[in-house]
């Protein structure tokens, strides 16, 4: 095996190492609901495991990790530019909310309550998210709403939550350190339908039950990015 492949094993069996240690979510996750298939949040939320070698590898964590440096950064430059961007309570921790007892629950990157003359009200709900060139360039060209409707679909019921009726969604290309930067209004009726998806799914989780697959073969492109495919399409359950 060569050099860089052996010391790149050891690091991801130690990021791997690190996540299993972790508690797993015993809630929804708000950033989860805009998943267009409620079948498969139900197998998150009930914690089935992925198929076999569906886990996250040590790659994807990274992936993930470097996002939080990515929008520490972003944070420092609109803090810089004099906005005044808050991404922790008075007392310390995350802006969040929880709702159905606790059981959906969201951590949001920001709220800024202040700042330049950019033509948004303030407060407004701040959403990060560090994407490779060729995202990025989609989402630029189409908007956040089109490009990435899961995105979307978290900024919705996050500003419902929490009382905010505008977003600033801020994506940063992590080829070029470009940003693009798009005005979200809330948008009630979507953010409802959100809410009672996230309802359905709790439902189906306490009934023992699965709802039904977003579409009628294997092959359809989603199913075949999705982690739970092979269980999914031999499940019988209804
Ligand atoms: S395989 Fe397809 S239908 Fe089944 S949970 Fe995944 S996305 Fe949904």
């Amino acid at each position: 095996m060569p050099l860089g492949a052996r010391i790149n094993a050891h690091i991801d069996s130690a990021l791997v190492a690190e996540r299993d240690t972790q508690r797993p979510r015993d809630y929804l996750g708000a950033s989860r609901i805009g998943e267009p298939c409620a079948r498969r949040l139900v197998y998150e939320f009930t914690k089935i495991p992925v198929d076999p070698g569906k886990e996250f590898a040590g790659q994807t964590l990274r992936i993930f990790e470097a996002g939080h440096v990515f929008e520490d950064l972003a944070i420092r430059w609109l803090r810089a530019a004099g906005f005044d961007l808050r991404t922790e309570k008075r007392g310390g921790g995350q802006f969040g909310f929880e709702t159905a007892g606790g059981r959906i629950r969201g951590h949001v990157d920001g709220v800024i309550v202040g700042g330049p003359n950019v033509e948004i009200s303030w407060p407004a709900l701040w959403e990060h998210k560090a994407l490779k060139a060729s995202s990025w360039n989609d989402t630029a060209k189409k908007g956040v709403r089109v490009s990435k409707p899961v995105y979307f679909a978290q900024m919705q019921i996050y500003m419902a939550y929490m009382g905010l009726d505008v977003a600033l969604f801020t994506a940063l290309n992590k080829d070029t350190c470009e940003l693009y930067h798009e005005y979200v209004p809330l948008d009630a009726a979507e953010a409802q339908a959100l809410s009672d998806k996230a309802v359905d799914v709790l439902r189906a989780a306490d009934a023992g039950e699965l709802l039904s697959r977003i579409a009628a073969h294997a092959d359809f492109y989603l199913c075949r990015f999705c982690p739970f495919s092979a269980r999914c399409w031999s499940e019988e359950r209804p």
